[in-house]
């Protein structure tokens, strides 16, 4: 769902990220507020306007922030550890470690956000209200836009489409009632798409009638649900697929090894050059006592290649991630997204038989689906 993004802050040691779509959401947030405050307050010059405007979006992120923090803070405090916080296109998004473990959770994590941004819209109604005077009409006016900014993010969320927070309180509402979580997201995530595609619809009404802003707008929120609901629906459906599934089932067997004296020019020529893989492990008298990465053989200059050896690069075996070949696949999958390194090391008896990445997974993936439609 996330393409690139950066790293900007650790708050109460979650990671906050930015998605690299949000940079033109954020753009296009300052410029309209640009053109709003120009034509409401004549009186404002161009530096004014543009002043108020980046203000207005620096505290409308602040406020998408503020909402994502209380769903992860809330999380944590009920023992779910949150991976980070993106902001992406359409606000924020909250990766959780772990699904919530019952309907109360899922409720309580999921209210709290709309619940937030409800809070933070009386906040700023009341700083426009009772600070008009003070601040004067542009500002406050800023404080008044904002709190209808946070209503309506308030009311948005609540819509009861998964993955939106109404979708998870509808969601918890079902769990509960049925007692089958699987069963619960499932309805929640069709709900989710059934209203995506009538934003989808009421976008295109909106076309026909000649309404070109709304229009587009309604639709690409109506496809960003549709496409949101039915994503998170196949990554549940993925991880209950790969709990019946062990490492050795997955991982790369068919390792080609490399000897530590080896230099990299001849590395990268009888190996990297040869095969497909972005790693070898490092053998030494039949133990293997490191990897060699792409990445590692990157960091060293070309002009260096042929005097440096494999022994000086490679990646020691503790640094690694390493599980044993019947840990299960959802775990694997886990640890995969978790990591910088990227692949997993399957190590049995304290020898590695087997390497996982993504694209091994992916791969395998592809391989069930060809035997699973045959079997249907
Ligand atoms: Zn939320």
């Amino acid at each position: 769902m996330f393409g690139t993004s950066w790293r900007v802050a650790r708050i109460a040691g979650i990671e906050v990220r930015i998605d690299s779509s949000w940079t033109v959401i954020a753009l296009l947030v300052t410029y309209s507020l640009y053109l709003r405050f120009s034509f409401l307050y004549g009186s404002l010059s161009t530096a004014g306007a543009v002043g108020l405007a980046i203000l207005g979006a620096v505290l409308f992120f602040a406020s998408v922030l503020v909402h994502e923090l209380a769903h992860a803070l809330v999380s944590q405090a009920r023992g779910i550890r949150v991976q980070d916080i993106t902001l992406f296109l359409f606000g924020g998004a909250t990766r959780a470690r772990v699904e919530s473990r019952g309907p109360g959770d899922e409720f309580v994590i999921a209210v709290v956000g709309p619940l937030t941004s409800a809070l933070l819209a009386v906040l700023f109604g009341a700083i426009d209200l009772l600070g008009r005077g003070a601040l004067g009409r542009p500002l406050s006016g800023m404080f008044g836009y904002l709190a209808w900014v946070n209503l309506l993010l308030a009311a948005f969320n609540l819509v009861p489409g998964f993955p939106l927070d109404g979708g998870r309180l509808l969601r918890s509402a079902i769990w509960k009632g049925t007692g089958s979580f699987g069963r619960a997201t499932r309805i929640a995530s069709t709900t989710g798409q059934g209203i995506g595609w009538l934003l989808v619809a009421g976008g295109v009404a909106f076309l026909l009638t000649g309404n070109l802003a709304g229009g587009i707008w309604f639709a690409f929120i109506g496809w960003f649900l549709v496409q949101a609901a039915r994503s998170s629906y196949q990554e549940l459906q993925l991880r209950h697929l790969l709990r019946d599934v062990e490492a050795r089932d997955v991982m790369a067997r068919d390792l080609l090894r490399l000897p530590p004296d080896l230099t990299l020019q001849d590395a990268v020529d009888g190996w990297f050059m040869r095969y497909d893989h972005g790693a070898f492990p490092v053998e030494e008298h039949g133990r293997t006592i490191g990897l060699l990465t792409l990445r590692g053989v990157r960091r060293v200059p070309n002009h260096r290649w042929a005097t440096t050896q494999v022994r000086d690069v490679m990646v020691p075996l503790g640094d690694q991630v390493v599980v044993s070949p019947d840990t299960r696949m959802d775990l694997v999958m886990e640890k995969l997204e978790d990591g910088q390194a990227g692949r997993v090391l399957v190590v049995d008896d304290g020898e590695v038989v087997g390497i996982i990445t993504s694209s091994d997974l992916t791969r395998w993936l592809q391989r069930w689906r060809t035997f699973e439609r045959r079997a249907v």
